[in-house]
C-alpha cells in the first residue's frame, strides 16, 4: 500500500496525522439519543476499515481551543441530503449533518469522509486512492485485516 501526503484533502489537520480524530454532539440537536447511537456506528465501520480512533469531546470545552480542528454532529430530521461539504473554515469545528436519508453505518461513514475534507463529483463515489489516505494517515496494528475491510466498501 502506498500512500503520497498529496492524497490527503489540502485542509487535513495535521494533528489528525496520528489517526485520532476528535469530535463532539451538538448539546442542542434535535433526538441526541439517536444521534449519538448512529454516530457511534457510523464511527465503528470505519474504525474496523481504517487506522483511525474517533474520540468523543466536550464541546464547550472544545469550541475554547482555537487552533483545534474537530467533527462537530448534529442531527436535523428534515429529509435532506448529507452528502455535503458543511463546513468552510479548514481549522475548528466542521460540521457533519446527520439526517433521517443517511442513518447506515456506511452513510455515516460518508459523511463523515466529507467533514474530514474528501470530496466527490455528483453522483460519484470518492477516489479510492483519498479515501486511502484519510483512512490510513499512519501504521496501526492489524492493518493488514483492516485494509481487507476497506476492501469491501
Ligand atoms: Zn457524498
Amino acid at each position: 500500500m502506498s500512500v503520497t501526503d498529496t492524497d490527503l484533502p489540502s485542509d487535513w489537520p495535521c494533528e489528525w496525522s496520528e489517526g485520532t480524530i476528535p469530535f463532539v454532539f451538538d448539546f442542542f440537536s434535535v433526538n441526541p439519543k439517536r444521534l449519538r447511537s448512529l454516530v457511534r456506528k457510523g464511527h465503528e465501520f470505519l474504525q474496523k476499515r481504517s487506522c483511525l480512533t474517533f474520540i468523543e469531546h466536550n464541546p464547550v470545552l472544545m469550541a475554547q481551543q482555537l487552533n483545534t480542528t474537530y467533527l462537530y454532529y448534529t442531527y436535523s430530521g428534515v429529509l435532506e441530503s448529507c452528502c455535503l461539504h458543511y463546513y468552510f473554515k479548514p481549522v475548528g469545528r466542521r460540521m457533519i449533518l446527520i439526517t433521517p436519508t443517511c442513518t447506515l453505518p456506511p452513510e455515516v461513514a460518508h459523511v463523515t469522509l466529507h467533514g474530514m475534507g474528501l470530496d466527490h463529483r455528483k453522483r460519484e463515489p470518492f477516489q479510492e486512492s483519498r479515501v486511502r489516505a484519510a483512512l490510513f494517515p499512519t501504521y496501526c496494528s492489524n492493518i493488514e485485516g483492516k485494509v481487507e475491510n476497506f476492501g469491501k466498501l
